[in-house]
C-alpha cells in the first residue's frame, strides 16, 4: 500500500509552522509498514487542494490529510472530499453531544458555527477526538482510501495512534502482523555503523532494516511481519543477535528509551546513587538527568565548578592536580568525579571538564573533553572526547557521551545486560 500525506494549512506554506504531522504520520506508517512516496502541503484554497486529491488519486493508495476540519471558514478540507466523492455531509450525533460537552467543560458559550465540525463524509468510520472537537474520519471507496485529521498536533497525534492506526492496521490484511523494533546506539557514527551492517541491509527482506541518525544518535528500526506475533517476535530476535554480535558495545536501549531514562533505569534497579560536578556543561548533565520522571529516587545533586578558583577550593580538587595537568585532563576530570562522590555520599561521581569553544580552553583546543567517572570503591576512569561541534552543541554532546560511558561502565561491571 502506498501512501501520500497532504497537508492543509496556509500558515504552512507562509513559513508560520513546520510540518511535523507529516514527520509524525510518516513515522507511524513506517511501523505499519507502509510506503510514503509523497508529502504534499497546500494552502486553504478548495480549487488547489482539489487538484491535489487528484494528482494523489493517481499515485497513492491512500491518501491521508491533516488541518482544516475546524469551525471556520477558511476549514474546506472536509467540504472538498465531500464534493470530489460525491459524498453528503451528514450531522453525527456523537460529535455533536461531544463538542457541546467540550463547551460546557471549557465554561464557554458554543456558537452555531461549531455545528459545522460535526458533520461527517456520510459512509465513514468516525475517529472521535479525545482532545479537541473536530473529529476525525476514514472513508473507503473502491480505489482508495482517506484519512481525514485535524491540524493540531496534540489532537492528530493520539488519533492516528490510538484511532486510525489500528484501522489501518486492519485495513492491510487482518492475518497479517507487523512487528516493529528500535535499537539504539550512542557513540557510533552512521557510517561506521551502516558498514558494519552492510551485508543484513543489503540482503534484508523480513524483517527490514532501516537505520536514521538523529542529534549524535543512530538507530535500527526492525520491521518484521508475519501470521503470527510470536513468530514475528523470533524474526526480530534472530536479526537482532546479529547485528548484537557485530555493534552491541554501542546498544544503550530500545523504541522510546532515551540516554538519560535507560540511565535512571539502571540506577534505580541497582540503588545506586549519582552527584556530578560540572564545568564545561554549568549543570547541563543534571538536568538532562532530571528530565527523567522518578530521577528523583538516585540523583542527589552536585556542583557547577566553573573556574579553577571554585574546584580547588569548593570542590576540593588539589592545586597540584591543575598546575601540573591542567584543567582540562583526565587527571584533574577524575578529581571531580572522586571529590563530589565523597563531598555528596554516593555510590557514582561524575566529573566533566572542557573547552566548550570556540577559544582554546586549558592549553587544550575547542572540542576537548574529559569525562571522569568513579564507581562504588572501584579506581576511577576517564574518557577523552575531541568533538568538532560549534559551543553549545558540544556541551550536549559532552553530556551525552557522559551518560553513554556511564550506561557501558555499568554494563561492563554486571549492573545491566540490556
Ligand atoms: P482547528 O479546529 O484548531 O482550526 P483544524 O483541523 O482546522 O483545527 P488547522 O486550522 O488547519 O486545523 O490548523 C490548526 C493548527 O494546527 C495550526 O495553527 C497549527 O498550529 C497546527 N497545524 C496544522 N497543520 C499542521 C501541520 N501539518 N504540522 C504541524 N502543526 C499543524
Ligand atoms: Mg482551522
Amino acid at each position: 500500500m502506498k501512501a501520500e500525506i497532504i497537508a492543509v494549512g496556509s500558515e504552512l506554506l507562509l513559513g508560520q509552522i513546520s510540518n511535523t504531522n507529516a514527520k509524525f504520520i510518516s513515522s507511524q506508517l513506517a511501523e505499519l509498514g507502509i510506503d510514503v512516496y509523497y508529502h504534499t502541503v497546500v494552502g486553504d484554497n478548495s480549487n488547489r487542494l482539489l487538484e491535489t486529491i487528484k494528482l494523489a488519486e493517481q499515485r497513492a493508495d491512500l491518501l491521508i490529510f491533516t488541518g482544516g476540519l475546524g469551525p471556520t471558514k477558511d476549514d474546506l478540507t472536509k467540504e472538498t472530499i465531500a464534493t470530489h466523492l460525491n459524498k453528503r455531509l451528514i450531522m453525527d450525533d456523537h460529535a455533536l453531544v461531544d463538542i457541546e460537552e467540550f463547551f460546557k467543560r471549557m465554561n464557554r458559550v458554543m456558537t452555531e458555527n461549531n455545528k459545522k465540525q460535526a458533520l461527517i463524509l456520510e459512509g465513514c468510520n468516525v475517529l472521535p477526538n479525545k482532545h479537541g472537537m473536530a473529529p476525525g474520519m476514514l472513508l473507503s471507496t473502491d480505489k482508495h482510501s482517506y484519512i481525514l485529521l485535524p491540524g493540531p498536533p496534540k489532537e492528530m497525534e493520539p488519533m492516528f495512534q490510538f484511532e486510525a492506526k489500528p484501522m489501518l492496521s486492519k485495513l492491510i490484511n487482518e492475518e497479517t502482523i507487523i512487528l516493529s523494533h528500535v535499537i539504539r546506539f550512542y557513540g557510533i557514527g552512521e557510517a561506521e555503523l551502516e558498514t558494519k551492517v552492510q551485508d543484513l541491509l543489503d540482503n534484508q527482506t523480513n524483517p527490514t532494516l532501516a537505520p536514521l541518525a538523529s542529534d549524535g544518535e543512530v538507530t535500527l528500526r526492525l520491521t518484521a511481519k508475519s501470521e503470527t506475533e510470536l513468530d514475528a517476535r523470533e524474526k526480530i530476535d534472530t536479526l537482532q543477535a546479529e547485528i548484537f554480535k557485530r555493534v552491541g558495545e554501542y546498544v544503550y536501549g530500545y523504541n522510546d528509551d532515551s540516554l538519560a531514562s535507560k540511565l535512571q533505569e539502571i540506577l534505580v534497579e541497582n540503588q545506586l546513587t549519582i552527584s556530578a560536578a560540572e564545568s564545561m556543561t554549568a549543570g547541563l548533565f543534571q538536568s538532562e538527568l532530571a528530565s527523567i520522571p522518578g530521577m528523583g529516587a538516585v540523583l542527589v545533586g552536585g556542583m557547577i565548578t566553573y573556574t579553577e578558583e571554585i574546584k580547588v577550593e569548593q570542590l576540593g580538587v588539589k592545586q597540584q592536580i591543575i598546575t601540573e595537568s591542567g584543567v582540562v585532563s583526565s587527571k584533574c576530570a577524575e578529581a571531580m568525579a572522586i571529590r563530589i562522590k565523597e563531598k555528596f555520599g554516593t555510590n557514582i561521581g561524575v566529573g566533566i571538564t572542557g573547552a566548550a569553544g570556540p577559544d582554546a580552553h586549558g592549553g587544550q583546543p575547542a572540542g576537548t573533553v574529559w569525562i571522569g567517572l568513579v564507581l562504588n570503591q572501584m579506581a576511577p576512569f576517564s574518557y577523552q572526547l575531541n568533538l568538532t561541534g560549534m559551543r553549545n552543541t558540544n556541551r550536549l554532546r559532552a553530556v551525552k557521551f557522559a551518560i553513554h560511558y556511564l550506561i557501558r561502565l555499568l554494563r561492563e561491571h554486571g549492573f545491566t545486560t540490556i
